[in-house]
């Protein structure tokens, strides 16, 4: 299979111009294409886009897509966050316009061997991780894809490390061809997006494909624990180094409390203390186990694993203590965008709980909560868009107030919770009814709590 891809004096229609979209332009116009960035949104609202991309020879069409410029097109590049199933990429495709997404570009001219990590949730936690056991065993990484620097970035720069670390979307997988990472890791497969799939099915089947390409020279690495990505398995080619395994008997991992297990299929042996990890939740240590398998399949000795694991203290709004207020605990989960999430950082707690949820709904419904509420949430706080239909699903089982901003939010739960009891904002939504992401949603909610403690001192 060739990874040529001609791109000198073609007409190529760049969709999508956030970060990866500028980077994608960037490297087209470098290597001699004709280049037309498009976006919904106006020209106002990507001042700054066009600006850093003044040096380059670009057209714009921005506030919306025009069709025939679609139909004109030699190729298409959609961004990670552009839906492939649009209606003029749709009408392009029927018209035989080829339509590509940025990581098969970027791979069809990388030399670099990629480590792809994909899954519903945990994706940066583990990319980072395996990032990190990789340079500690002296290699040169590079870490990115969906999380940081857009793998184009990285092809259109010196394209030297000894491995690319990257965080893989499932949009970015709807649109690869030949895209075969060395080592591909897929977490867990639960209910999210369905907004933007026709179903489950759809989804699981995005997903798998980051398998499609591998030969038996490559690693699977694999979450036996999840029914769905057992599935997967038979139709996957390449080396399948499992975690979550029952026993220790084959090659891959298995997790206690206390230890996680590996083995190797060359017979090589290592394991972790669990006592000395400081990231929170069990879900972690799957996310650990998997990095390292990762790292391990391409030359990583699991002895320096322990001090990485050690050293490592996660990414910001995803089980991050904020304060201790009068002994009660707030804790943001900000990122926590989908039910599984919700579930496992719940799961992670022995204390009473005090739960604040909500915002954009996902479709995919909040049933999954029920059987962890009783004797673990003492009181359910909604808000943004979804709250009524998180308090028709969840109200029955517990007792349940609507707010409606974050300062109503962190006082509510702090009225509602005593010392012991731990404060979680883990909304099972999308954030962008009410902020421009996750992130300044966890910026808000750590702010009042902040200010909440300094008036209580003041
Ligand atoms: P992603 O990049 O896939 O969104 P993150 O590492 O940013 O994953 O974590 C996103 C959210 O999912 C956080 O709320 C985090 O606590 C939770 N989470 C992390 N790892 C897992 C996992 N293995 N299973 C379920 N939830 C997880």
């Amino acid at each position: 299979m060739t990874k040529a891809v001609e791109i000198k004096n073609r007409h190529i229609l760049v969709v999508g111009l956030g970060r990866t979209g500028i980077a994608l332009a960037r490297f087209l116009v470098r290597r001699g294409a004709r280049v037309t960035a498009t976006d919904q949104a106006d020209a106002k609202a990507l001042a700054d886009s066009v600006k850093s991309l003044a040096d380059c020879d670009v057209s714009f069409e921005l506030g919306g897509h025009r069709p025939e410029t679609f139909m004109a097109a030699d190729l298409i590049v959609l961004s990670p966050g552009v839906p492939h199933g649009i209606e003029p990429v749709r009408r392009a495709r029927d018209k035989n316009i080829p339509v590509t997404g940025e990581i098969e570009l970027a791979y069809r001219f990388m030399e670099t061997p990629i480590i792809a990590v994909t899954g519903t949730n945990g994706k940066s936690t583990t990319t980072l991780l395996a990032g990190q056991m990789l340079r500690d065993a002296g290699f040169g990484v590079f870490v990115g894809g969906n999380l940081g620097t857009p793998l184009i970035e990285y092809a259109d720069g010196d394209d030297a490390a000894d491995f690319a670390v990257a965080e893989i979307s499932s949009f970015q997988l709807d649109t690869i061809e030949t895209f075969r990472p060395c080592v591909a890791v897929l977490l867990n497969i639960t209910a999210d997006h369905l907004d933007r799939y026709a179903d489950f099915d759809g989804y699981v089947r995005s997903k798998g494909r980051i398998f499609e390409n591998q030969t038996p020279d490559d690693t699977a690495v694999l979450n036996y624990s999840d029914a769905a990505i057992r599935e997967l398995a038979p139709a996957i080619r390449s080396r399948i180094l499992p975690f979550n395994m029952d026993t220790g008997t084959g090659a891959g991992a298995w997790l206690t409390d206390e230890r996680i297990g590996f083995r190797l299929p060359d017979g090589g042996e290592g394991s972790l203390d669990c006592r000395r990890i400081p990231l929170l939740g069990a879900h972690n240590r799957e996310n650990i186990a998997a990095a390292a398998l990762a790292a391990s399949a391409v030359g990583a000795g699991f002895a320096g694993m322990q001090e990485t694991v050690g050293r490592f203290h996660g990414l910001p709004h995803r089980m991050t203590p904020v304060a201790a207020i009068n002994g009660v605990q707030f804790i943001d989960d900000s990122k926590a965008t989908n039910v599984d999430a919700v579930v496992r950082a719940l799961s992670s707690f022995s204390t009473p709980v005090v739960l604040i949820m909500g915002g954009r709904d996902k479709r995919g419904g909040y049933a999954a909560l029920k059987p962890l509420l009783p004797g673990r949430v003492k009181h359910l706080i909604v808000m943004g868009e979804s709250a009524e239909a998180i308090k028709a699903e969840l109200g029955p089982q517990t007792p349940v107030s609507h707010v409606f901003s974050m300062s109503e939010a962190v006082g509510e739960a702090f009225k509602r919770s005593s010392s012991g009891d731990t404060v979680l904002l883990s909304p099972a939504c999308a954030s962008f009814d009410m902020y421009a992401d996750y992130a300044q949603r966890g910026a808000d909610f750590a702010a009042r709590v902040r200010g909440m403690e300094a008036r209580r001192h003041g």
